[in-house]
């Protein structure tokens, strides 16, 4: 007996190299300014969740190939995130936003667990909900999980926020000056051109459950605030 309209939900897709601003650690000016574009947002009655990635930390794939144990270096990436998810919660309370963080691994004293119908409710209750530590599992990716994440509380669309790009374009931008931004694109077609705008078990994931994503670029004017909207930027996948 819910009578009220269902609001637009989203997920948000931050990478850990946005957090960093390019570099190592966190860039806090710049965990400020996404925080207050999200703010901004969610006074327009828009349902945020947000998945961080941890590559301003560390990436396990590459310090196993420096020689360490892959699992326990994935686990060090998680644990990434779970800093990068301070971060942003910190900077979005500040912006007077209210936040849970839900990691996927227990510790208790940062962070609630993950709990689906849970991280709903927080959102129904106008807070923000900041997933971190990935899946809690080693050979994933944070991509993969805010597919997933996005299936399993039904948000509307997946936004994937990147820096340095605006969107998908026909070749590399940088490289080739004929390149054009597609306005839309299949997953399939994205799958068979090995266009890596997430990677590939996140994309099938969207693709075989016609979830919609948005690939826009953080760099411009309120663009976060913009995506989470709903406005038409960037390039817009779907199944
Ligand atoms: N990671 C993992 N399982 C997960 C999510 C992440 O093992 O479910 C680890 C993995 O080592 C990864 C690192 O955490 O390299 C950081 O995540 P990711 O590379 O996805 O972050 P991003 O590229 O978005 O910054």
């Amino acid at each position: 007996n819910d009578p009220s309209p269902r609001r637009r939900r989203v997920l948000l897709k931050l990478s850990g190299e946005v957090f960093g601003g390019g570099k190592l650690g966190v860039d806090p000016d710049t965990v400020r300014g996404i925080a207050l574009q999200i703010a901004e947002a969610v006074k327009n009655d828009v349902e945020v969740a947000v998945v961080v990635g941890g590559g301003n930390f560390f990436r396990g794939a590459e310090l196993s190939q420096s020689g360490m144990d892959r699992s326990r270096a994935d686990y060090m990436g998680m644990l990434g995130t779970v800093m990068n998810s301070l971060a942003l919660q910190d900077f979005l309370e500040q912006a007077g936003v209210d936040t849970r963080v839900q990691s996927a691994i227990e510790m208790a004293q940062v962070a609630e667990v993950y709990i689906p119908r849970r991280a709903i409710r927080h959102m129904e209750k106008n807070r923000v909900v900041i997933f971190g530590a990935g899946a809690g599992l080693p050979y994933f990716s944070t991509d993969t999980v805010a597919a997933q994440r996005a299936l399993e509380i039904h948000a509307d669309e997946v936004l994937m926020a990147k820096s340095g790009v605006d969107g998908v374009y026909t070749a590399d931008p940088k490289k080739d000056p004929n390149a054009e931004k597609l306005e839309t694109l299949s997953y399939d077609d994205a799958l068979r051109r090995d266009i890596r705008v997430m990677d590939q078990t996140a994309m099938t994931m969207c693709k075989d459950n016609k979830l919609p994503m948005l690939v826009f670029g953080m760099e411009g004017d309120g663009n976060v605030t913009r995506a989470i909207k709903g406005e038409r930027l960037g390039t817009r996948v779907t199944a």
